[in-house]
């Protein structure tokens, strides 16, 4: 019998940073890091915010997927929809006279 635990395996060691501040909610003390595959990661337990370490060692964010995008998709199409027109209906006419 083996017993083994794949999420572990994969799952990162976060680790929090002292002192480090959020880039995006300003809180201390919320950052936490972790590696994968020898790249930094870090993200803010209070706001939610993340972001990676690249090469140079620069901060790159890392989109929220389903904020982001879906708002970024739906804009467009609220902007066209405002130009849409209100008919009044007929039938209130007939009524009123
Ligand atoms: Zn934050």
């Amino acid at each position: 019998m083996n017993t083994s635990n794949n999420t572990q395996d994969t799952e990162p060691k976060k680790r929090f940073i002292a002192g480090a501040v959020c880039p995006a909610c300003q809180v201390i003390d919320g950052i936490r890091m972790w590696e994968v595959d020898g790249v930094p990661h870090r993200d803010c337990v209070h706001c939610g915010y993340s972001d990676t370490l690249n090469a140079a060692g620069n901060s790159v964010p890392n989109e929220l997927p389903t904020r982001i995008n879906t708002s970024a998709l739906q804009k467009p199409k609220e902007a066209q929809g405002q130009a849409l027109k209100f008919f009044p209906n007929p039938k209130l006419k007939k009524s009123d006279s």
